[in-house]
């Protein structure tokens, strides 16, 4: 548990999109628990946060946007929070600098942690929105992540309460839309269920985010992978749609059906195989597609479906085109941070970097694989 300097206890984790965001942490860790590819919450155990304590937080951090306020006044910002006054705070006030860098970022976003808040009851829920609008009336997006299998015990009119108090957002790890895929990584859901609860959102009025894990089906049920999520998002119509790729750090429990050879993992050529498929079978709806996870080999692949596939598509092809020498360059590239798109392969300063990654590791003996293997264990 992270209590930060103004007592206001935070969980380890927000979607990449919610970084600006104000995070309130309504419950702790995950009531399912279960996912074999999932290392975050493996050590702890589900628990409520009392509406007390909830309640305590959201008017401690009321309390810092005032304080901010007078100090800005104090200090000739009127009361602005602008790069100069966020770094006064930060320096001569740490223990507000949370709140004040989320006023920088405009102060209009909240993240409801931890990895299942629909788990509360819709009135505790609802008592907690109506404080959060009451208390930091600067709030305009309210998000949170929810599991399939808990908005299936959800009414679309209790979520169309949500929606009226101002959920703006329900993030869903969809992880894969095949059976077998979800059934062996235990995800407690199947397809069919994860488009009932999609559409149950979508019905609501919600905004909804799903995220795909690109490689889950393995060396055995890619194909089968790609094409079943592919499947299911087209039912559902999501607003969003975002992708991450399997690592496997040793605190998850599929760490060991990898060393047992239970699961072999996909080569992350292969991974970019299977996306091209994935991505050439969503077919008729109308998501953002966003591959905005420093675990992608191509955080370049986004845009809007339907009309920015084929350049979705341009991209993925131009990698799987390169020789297998400029692949790996560019996977060592990609994955020690000195190129972030393909086109960064042509700045002469970042090759030479890589290339002596590259050199380094042939004189050490390391494949550049292994050596990428263990890279992506840490980005978790
Ligand atoms: S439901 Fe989500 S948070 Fe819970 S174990 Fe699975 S992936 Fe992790």
């Amino acid at each position: 548990m992270t209590v930060n300097s103004l007592n206001i206890e935070q969980g380890p984790i927000r979607p990449p999109s919610e970084a600006n965001s104000l995070l309130l942490r309504l419950t702790r860790n995950c009531p399912w628990n279960r996912c074999l590819f999932c290392p975050v919450y493996k050590a702890e155990k589900y628990s409520r946060r009392s509406l007390d304590d909830i309640r305590n937080d959201i008017e401690s951090i009321a309390g810092a946007v005032d304080k901010i306020k007078e100090i800005s006044q104090a200090k000739g910002f009127g009361g602005v929070i602008n790069r100069q006054a966020a770094a006064l705070v930060q320096s001569e006030y740490p223990e507000l600098f949370p709140v004040a860098f989320w006023q920088f970022h405009g102060g209009k976003t909240a993240f409801l942690q931890d990895g299942d808040s629909l788990h509360l009851p819709v009135s505790q829920l609802v008592e907690v929105l109506g404080l959060l609008k009451e208390k930091l009336p600067s709030i305009q997006r309210i998000t949170t992540y929810a599991r399939s299998r808990t908005l299936l015990r959800w009414t679309v009119e209790e979520l169309v309460l949500l929606r009226k108090t101002g959920l703006n957002r329900i993030h869903v790890g969809l992880e894969s839309g095949n059976d077998q895929v979800l059934e062996f990584m235990q995800k407690g859901v199947t397809g069919v269920q994860h488009v009932e609860a999609g559409q149950k959102v979508k019905a609501a009025g919600i905004s909804l985010s799903e995220y795909v894990i690109l490689g889950l089906g393995g060396t055995k049920l890619w194909r089968e992978h790609a094409l079943d999520t592919a499947k299911i998002l087209n039912e559902i119509n999501p607003d969003f749609i975002r992708v991450r790729t399997l690592a496997v750090p040793p605190e998850t429990p599929l760490f060991k059906k990898v060393q047992q050879g239970e699961f072999k993992l996909l080569h992350d050529d292969d991974v970019v195989r299977e996306e091209a498929l994935f991505v050439e079978h969503l077919e008729g709806i109308e998501s953002v597609f966003y591959s905005d996870h420093i675990l992608n080999l191509l955080e370049e692949v986004y845009g809007n479906l339907p009309e920015d596939k084929p350049v979705m598509q341009k991209t993925i092809n131009s990698y799987l085109l390169l020789t297998a020498s400029d692949r790996e360059r560019f996977r060592l590239g990609r994955r020690t941070g000195y190129y972030r798109n393909l086109a960064d392969r042509h700045d002469e300063s970042l090759e030479l970097a890589v290339e002596r990654i590259y050199q380094q590791l042939q004189i050490e003996g390391i494949t550049v694989d292994d050596y990428i293997l263990q890279l992506m264990r840490r980005f978790i």
